[in-house]
Order: C-alpha cells, then structure tokens, then sequence
C-alpha cells in the first residue's frame, strides 16, 4: 500500500521535517504551503520575520547537516556567502557585566546570513536529493477523529478539499491553528503558556562601507538584572556584502521605526559602538518592525488522549524569544527526533501504524524544545511590564548562577566555553553544573573588568573611520 505524508509549511521545520520523511520511505511526501515559494534566496510574504536578524547556532546547524546528511548544507551556505563566527574570537559582545574577550582558541561556531538564504538553501537540498512536492494550498483544518488523523483539509477556489495522508505534519510556524484543529478533531484542553516581554524587533540592512569586511559581528546585549525594559543593538554580516543591524526592546524600551530615531536608540545603548558603526554606513532599505516576540508553549504532549498520525514540529510547538537565537535549531532538533522514532519503529514509514509512534515524537519535540525555553523564560520574567509569568525561587536560584559563569566568563576561557556550548545548543544547561563549569564560576574572571570593547588597532580605526555620531 502507497504511504504518502503531508507536511503543512515549507519553512525550516516542515521541509526538514519532509526530507526526513522521504528518507524514511515514505512513497509520496507532499508540503503545501499558502504562500509564494521564491526561486531563490528572497525575502516571502509569509515569513515576515525572515527581515530580522537569525543567527544560526552550532547546534542548530550540526542537526540540519545530520538530517540532510548528503547535501552539503554548511557549505552550500558559506559558498552562498553566509558568514562563518567562531564565538571565541569572532564576536564583540557587551554583556550586562562588561565586554567578553576574544580569544585565539577555538570554539563553537555560529552562521550568518539571512533567513531567506537559510531557507533557500535547505529548499534547493531537498528538491535536489528527494522527491518532495510542494503544494500552493492553505490548510484549514484536519480530517479524521480523536483516535486517528486522516488528512489535511485546504482551501482550493472550488471549495474545501481533504488530501488523505497516513502522517500529517504541523509546521505551519507561529501562526499554526493546531489548537483549533484539535478541537475539531474532539481533543480539547490543551494548556498554553505565553511569556511575552512586548519585545519589538527593529531591523534595517546597509552596505557593509570599505575597509569594514572582516569588523566582527557586534552586539550590545540586554540587561535583565537591573529592572528596566531590554534594550540592544546588533550589527550581523549576511551574504552580498551587507550588514543585517537589529535593535531589541522589551515594553517600554521598544526601538523605532524612524531611521533617525533607529540611530539614536543604537547610540544610547550602554555602549554606543553599534550606532557608531552605522551612521557612516549606507542604509539599503527602510526599518522594519517586528512584535511577533512572544514565547508560547502548547502543551500539546500533556494532552491526555493524542491522535495516531499527527505531529507537530517547529514554532508551531514552540516558539521563543527570537533574542536569544534558538528558534531554527529547535526546528532542527524536533526534525530530528521525527527521524530517530521513524528509524526506531520497524519498517519506517509503515511502522507509523505502531500505536503511540506519534505521541513519541509529539514528546521527543517538546522534550528537545525545554533548553530553549527555559533559557528565554527564565530571562524575559525580570522584565518590567512583562505577561505571563514571573521569576520563581527556581529560576532566581539560576539565574544568580547563571550571572556568576556570565561574569566569570568576560575573563576566563573556561566560563566562556560553557556559556558557548549552551547557548549554542550544542549542550544541555546540565553542562552548567558540571564540576570544571561550577569551579570556573566559583573562581570568577581572573582579568578586570575591560570598559572597552576588545578591539584590534586596526578595527579601532575601521571604527573612528566610520564615526558620524558626533560622541
Ligand atoms: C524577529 C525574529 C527574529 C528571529 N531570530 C532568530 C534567530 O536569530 N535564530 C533562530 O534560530 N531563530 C530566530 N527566530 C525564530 C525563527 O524565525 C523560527 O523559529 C523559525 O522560523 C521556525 O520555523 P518553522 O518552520 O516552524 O516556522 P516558519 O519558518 O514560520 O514557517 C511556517 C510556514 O508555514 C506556512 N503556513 C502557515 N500557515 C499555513 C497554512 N495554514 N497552510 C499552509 N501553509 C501555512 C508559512 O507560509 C510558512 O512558510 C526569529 C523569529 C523572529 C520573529
């Protein structure tokens, strides 16, 4: 019998989600889609965050490399002109307890470029090495009962059609309609958590001027100790010789839109070095806003019955606080544990009929969804003004300890090496509390504070070069 798999969304999460089901065996996987698929790396309609800055993270990108194993995906993206930065010497950070130091050692590294290219490139690999089609369609709903999902409902101009399918994937992102979809279905009382700090993203990309192509990637981070709104500023390369600049404000800190006012706020940052750097830099397009911040959790593996068939990956799970640079590599990681099931159950794709296959990978997502969403939680409840929760003993208890390793790691190799390997979801937080970690943050920074931004001679005069700012 012919096993075919639906996957609704052809962002990150569902065309991961589609290459790994094609691996499977599956004889037909089909992406639908509701919006314009570019044929190259341009911005769409409906991913309307792909103008803002996206970092991906070392985790993120060894599981997309594991998924499409044959593609090439990290170096299709270098070739595309994404930038490769080694956390350890390739970035200049301010955290709220000073400037990290950059080191000549190795360490995890992070891609830049933008999320358009991201998307493109991982679209062009899984049409190239696997039989997936893409749909133009809305879905609106599912078909099939509680016990079972059957198919996916979409909207054609002739009316509503079901397409059958013997796994239905939701990857339809923030904006999913799974709780609804559920309740159609008879499965009600899903619980959902929204912590919303009301950041605004503002974003604007310039060219990156002569002499500055190789300045690193450069952020003033928020500070979450001090009980005022988030406020900070980065300055990312992405491919064709452009910098990617975004400002970040929680409520009551939020950036503007006017280009005027987008400079001001980056130069009244703590540091005004992300200011400084764009106001002699040629902008390439007006500020664009995004309030699309919040993190939401459905519950969705808590629920007590969960249909044969059906799983859930991406934003559409969970979705985060888009500072904290988390979001496509828990995409990846849900992907991922997508494929681990379908290889556990025996036959692949046949084995979907294994009662409970489903509910395992709903688990398996939402289990790989935690370290991202206790980090961004757990930080965006100090804000002032924000909803949905506030800071338990528990969380006040680790992020005391958490600003220990941050400030240990301004001056110590092995602080920082930590805070990377978490932060780039290579490890779990566990890795915090490993003995060589708590010595590290018990010994603190060996190296005073720096007030400076640790810069070569010659970046210091890419810098004044730049300067318009008049500080
Ligand atoms: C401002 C901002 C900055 C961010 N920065 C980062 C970052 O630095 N690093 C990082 O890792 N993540 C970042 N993220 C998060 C990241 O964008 C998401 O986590 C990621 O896009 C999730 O992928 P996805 O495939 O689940 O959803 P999406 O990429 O949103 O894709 C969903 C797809 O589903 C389609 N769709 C929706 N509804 C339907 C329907 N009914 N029928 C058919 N198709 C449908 C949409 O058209 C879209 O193509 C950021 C997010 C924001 C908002």
């Amino acid at each position: 019998m012919s096993r075919r798999a639906v996957v609704i969304g052809a962002g990150l999460a569902g065309m991961l989600a589609a290459a790994v089901l094609s691996a499977a065996g599956a004889d037909e996987v089909i992406v639908l889609d509701r919006d314009e698929l570019p044929e190259g790396p341009e911005h769409r309609k409906g991913l309307p965050q792909g103008r803002h800055a996206h970092l991906l993270m070392a985790g993120g990108m060894d599981a997309m490399e594991e998924l499409l194993p044959a593609a090439g995906l990290r170096k299709r993206l270098l070739a595309a002109g994404a930038h490769e930065i080694p956390l350890s010497s390739g970035m200049l950070a301010l955290t709220p307890d000073g400037w990290l130091r950059r080191w000549r050692r190795e360490g995890p590294a992070m891609l830049t470029c933008s999320r358009a290219l991201v998307d493109w490139v991982v679209r062009e690999a899984v049409r190239e090495q696997t039989p997936v089609r893409v749909r133009r369609v809305a879905a609106v709903g599912l078909t099939g009962s509680a016990e079972r999902v059957r198919g996916v409902r979409v909207a054609t101009p002739g009316g509503d059609t079901d397409i059958e399918a013997d796994l239905v994937v939701d990857a339809s992102g923030r904006g999913t309609r799974v709780v609804s979809w559920l309740g159609g279905l008879g499965l009600t009382g899903v619980r959902e958590r929204a912590v919303d700090s009301g950041l605004v993203n503002a974003s604007r990309v310039y060219r990156v001027p002569d002499g500055a192509e190789r300045f690193p990637l450069t952020v003033v981070q928020a500070n979450p100790y001090v009980s005022r709104p988030a406020r900070s500023a980065m300055v990312m390369p992405i491919e064709g010789g452009r910098w990617l600049v975004s400002c970040g404000g929680s409520r009551g800190g939020e950036p503007p839109a006017d280009p005027e006012g987008f400079l001001r706020y980056a130069l009244d940052l703590p540091d005004p070095i992300v200011g400084r750097l764009i106001s002699g830099a040629e902008p390439l397009g007006d500020v664009h806003l995004s309030r699309s911040t919040s993190n939401v959790r459905r519950y969705l593996e808590k629920l007590p019955r969960w249909p044969e068939g059906f799983v859930v990956l991406g934003d559409a799970l969970a979705t985060f606080n888009p500072a904290y640079g988390h979001g496509m590599s828990v995409a990846a990681f849900g992907a991922r544990v997508l494929g681990r099931e379908l290889g556990r159950s025996s036959g692949g794709l046949g084995g979907l009929g294994a009662p409970g296959l489903a509910r395992r990978v709903v688990r398996g997502a939402a289990r790989a969804a935690d370290a991202a969403w206790s980090m961004a939680v757990s930080q965006d409840v100090r804000y002032p003004g924000v909803r949905g929760g506030r800071p338990t003993v528990g969380d006040r208890v680790v992020t005391a300890y958490s600003r220990r390793m941050m400030k240990a790691a301004t001056g110590s190799y092995a602080a920082a090496s930590v805070i990377w390997d978490v932060t780039s979801l290579r490890a779990a937080p566990t890795r915090m509390f490993r003995p060589g970690a708590v010595l590290a943050a018990v010994a603190g920074s060996p190296l005073p504070r720096s007030a400076e931004p640790p810069l070569t001679e010659g970046e210091r005069a890419v810098l004044r070069a730049l300067d318009r700012s008049g500080l």
